[in-house]
């Protein structure tokens, strides 16, 4: 990609060992973007993401281990980080779900769920965002989901940790507002909130609804409950979004939860 606007700088991207969050460590790289990944997985996938990530145009990839259910790990890992390099840009997006009803649901994942959905992008903002405002260029984007605007059944925990993370994330926009200026960029905080996007996450939805037939049965019934374009996303298509957010003419655009859904919660 010859539009390298992101060259000299460097984004953390959370849960980028897989689908969304790989796809946009993916696509910042391409504009020239040192890329912090982080996330579980095997050595093997942590290597394949890693070396994705160069291979898409980053100048430099690492990895930065941290269990984002335990802030003493996150302090630790935004620490290795801002040591390697200042922090431009840092996407929250590592998640993940569990859908059963209320009365179901262990309180084990709704801790897990709350820590990582939630809490984790609280720790990381609050240590991002003041050398983000010193230097008078910044950008938050964290992944929500349709389910920080609208509910769903079954998903007690993961409504509540994006209904959560949009308002975090406005309350954020408001104390950055002024930081920086028009030709410095600015520091901006804004929610990207996808509907169905093809990625390992949704498999246990998928697989609930076959009923006997093909995965492609199971996509097709996921679609039409929700989704009116019967298209899934790509985890690439919320990467150009993200990339968007990034440019210097993004600048006051702040505090917004942006839907990316197919009409989900147009309805
Ligand atoms: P995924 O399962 O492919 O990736 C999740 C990532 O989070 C992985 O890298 C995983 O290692 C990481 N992660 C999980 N637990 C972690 C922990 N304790 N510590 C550190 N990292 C951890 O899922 P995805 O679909 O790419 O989801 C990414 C984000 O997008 C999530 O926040 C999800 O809620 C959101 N989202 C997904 C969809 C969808 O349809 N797939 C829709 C709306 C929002």
């Amino acid at each position: 990609m010859n539009d390298r606007f992101l060259e000299g700088r460097t984004a953390l991207v959370t849960g980028s060992t897989s689908g969304i969050g790989l796809a946009i460590a993916c696509r910042l790289a391409a504009h020239g973007a040192r890329v912090a990944l982080n996330g579980l997985g095997t050595h093997e996938q942590i290597d394949a993401a890693s070396t994705a990530v160069r291979v898409a145009g980053a100048p430099d990839a690492r990895h930065f281990a941290a269990d984002l259910r335990d802030p003493a790990q996150i302090e630790a890992m935004m620490a290795e980080v801002a040591s390697w390099s200042a922090i431009d840009v840092l996407v929250n997006n590592a998640g993940i779900q569990h859908a059963v009803p209320i009365a179901d649901m262990p309180v084990t994942k709704w801790n897990d769920i709350l820590a990582i959905n939630l809490s984790a992008a609280f720790h990381t903002m609050r240590l991002a965002l003041p050398g983000m405002a010193g230097r008078g260029y910044g950008r938050v984007v964290n992944i929500a989901s349709v389910h920080g605007l609208v509910a769903s059944k079954d998903k007690a925990p993961y409504v509540a940790s994006k209904f959560g993370v949009i308002g975090l994330g406005k309350v954020a926009a408001l104390e950055y507002a002024a930081a920086g200026s028009r030709d410095s960029g600015g520091v901006t905080v804004n929610c990207i909130c996808p509907g169905w996007v093809e990625t390992p996450l949704i498999e246990p939805q998928v697989e609930a609804r076959r009923n006997g037939g093909s995965r492609e049965d199971g996509v097709r019934a996921l679609l039409a409950e929700k989704q009116p374009s019967l298209r899934m996303s790509l985890p690439e298509d919320i990467g150009a979004m993200a990339a968007w957010l990034c440019r210097r003419e993004a600048h006051n655009v702040t505090g917004t939860a942006m839907p990316i859904d197919g009409g989900w919660t147009a309805q």
